[in-house]
């Protein structure tokens, strides 16, 4: 519980907003079923405000996003029930100008070794030519074989300074 005595953290304003929020949300009785029948994978990065980008309101898409927007085995995962469970049919890739994984490389994980005695299992994922990652990540999505629809998948990259998407080719 926070005090009078200490300062307000970032997770005391979000629930205050959230009072607000709820004072003023009338339930649209939606179910969990994507309106639109589409699952957007995107970087986590903040200035990527996919509703706001794509014109989607509440209810229309599944939402997945990690650093990079790159498509783990977790990634695979969620379009797996999103497709198989809650009827999505289309995949939308989005990946960004200025990602910070265009600055890592796999190095990371060495570093994380030398620092924490382990390192980590997982991938850094990290890319230096973000049209050829946009194509990559389509094609673990094509090529999965738990995915039932990938004849609509497409891979765009986001231009962070002007809020323009750009596709991708994926030959
Ligand atoms: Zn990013």
């Amino acid at each position: 519980m926070s005090t009078s005595s200490q300062q307000r953290t970032v997770t005391d304003r979000l629930v205050e907003a959230n009072t607000t929020y709820a004072a003023d949300f009338t339930d649209p009785g939606m179910d969990a079923r994507p309106v639109l029948k589409v699952a957007v994978v995107a970087c986590m990065d903040a200035r990527l405000d996919l509703h706001a980008a794509l014109g989607l309101n509440l209810g229309d898409c599944h939402t997945i996003r990690n650093a990079g927007g790159v498509v783990t085995d977790d990634v695979i995962r969620s379009l797996t029930i999103s497709q198989r469970a809650l009827e999505t049919r289309s995949v939308v890739l989005i990946q960004h100008t200025g990602c910070g994984l265009l600055k890592l490389t796999e190095e990371f994980r060495y570093d994380l070794e030398t620092e924490v005695g382990q390192r980590p299992s997982w991938a850094v994922e990290a890319f230096r030519d973000l049209d050829q990652n946009v194509r990559q990540s389509m094609e673990r999505i094509r090529t999965s074989p738990f995915l039932p629809h990938t004849d609509d998948v497409r891979g765009f990259v986001f231009d962070v300074h002007t809020g323009a998407l750009r596709e991708v080719d994926p030959a």
